[in-house]
């Protein structure tokens, strides 16, 4: 069965269409079950610093709500969940913890997208990746994804490569880091989603490696598919490639998620 639990709407400032044409576009795919994951407000700044280039303003957080539940009364011949896109940010743990509380989610994606203060996937910020060490990057980026693991946040890790968007890559070895991380998943209870958007970006393969989710499978870390659209037409995309390549590893289901809870079904 196929899900598509990465959804975005246009609330964000980067994506475009309407949340009916996401569903028109899902249901063409044959998907069977959707969650839209926008992104939260940047809720560790101070509401001037927030970039509304990259997600929703505080204020519109309980409408996004609200438009999920209306899209899901909507549609009762597909599942609509209401999911949640969140930056993970050390130290500002209970501000995210806070917000998480007010709203009856049915899932959240827990993404790292910054390193300190830089947005290091923005392409419009891509220049800084000369003034760092890629390895360095690597090393720091992995262990700022087990943090989030382990900070009981999230239910789904998303896009857990994040950092080879650019295809900057390391000079060493990530099978280690790869284990390391997949430890802690298991251990922290958390799913690993399998992330069609990096077959649009230069890497050019999907998130995570198939290398790294081998590693999760033989540790025994369940998973998710998301397309990550941020247009109609992307809604649902590449998740049939995902799942192929999900069955080569060896995974045999993938996991739904009601008001936080997992339940697996057969891929
Ligand atoms: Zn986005
Ligand atoms: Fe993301
Ligand atoms: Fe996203
Ligand atoms: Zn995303």
């Amino acid at each position: 069965m196929l899900l598509d639990y990465h959804i975005h709407t246009k609330r964000c400032g980067h994506a475009a269409g309407e949340m009916s044409e996401y569903v028109a576009a899902v249901k063409e795919r044959g998907i069977r079950e959707i969650g839209f994951a926008d992104h939260i407000y940047m809720y560790w700044l101070p509401a001037e610093q927030r970039d509304r280039g990259l997600a929703m303003a505080a204020e519109e957080l309980p409408d996004y709500v609200q438009a999920v539940l209306a899209m899901r009364r909507a549609n009762p011949d597909l599942p609509i969940k209401l999911g949640l896109e969140a930056d993970f940010i050390p130290g500002a743990e209970a501000a995210l913890a806070e917000i998480l509380s007010l709203y009856s989610f049915d899932y959240i994606l827990g993404s790292v997208h910054f390193l300190g203060e830089w947005a290091f996937d923005d392409p419009d910020r891509m220049d800084e990746y000369q003034n760092h060490s890629i390895d360095d990057l690597y090393v720091r980026y992995f262990r700022l994804v087990q943090q989030a693991a382990r900070s009981g946040l999230f239910d789904i890790m998303a896009h857990p490569d994040l950092i080879k968007k650019f295809n900057f890559r390391p000079s060493f070895d990530l099978t280690s880091l790869y284990q390391e991380t997949a430890a802690v998943f298991k251990e922290a209870g958390v799913c690993v989603e399998v992330n069609a958007a990096g077959w649009r970006y230069p890497v050019g393969e999907q998130y995570p490696a198939a290398a790294f989710l081998k590693i999760c499978l033989d540790h025994g870390v369940p998973v998710t598919l998301g397309s990550d659209a941020h247009k109609p037409e992307l809604a649902g995309e590449g998740l049939d490639r995902g799942a192929a390549l999900l069955r080569r590893i060896g995974y045999r289901q993938v996991m739904r998620f009601d008001r936080r809870m997992a339940k697996p079904v057969a891929l």
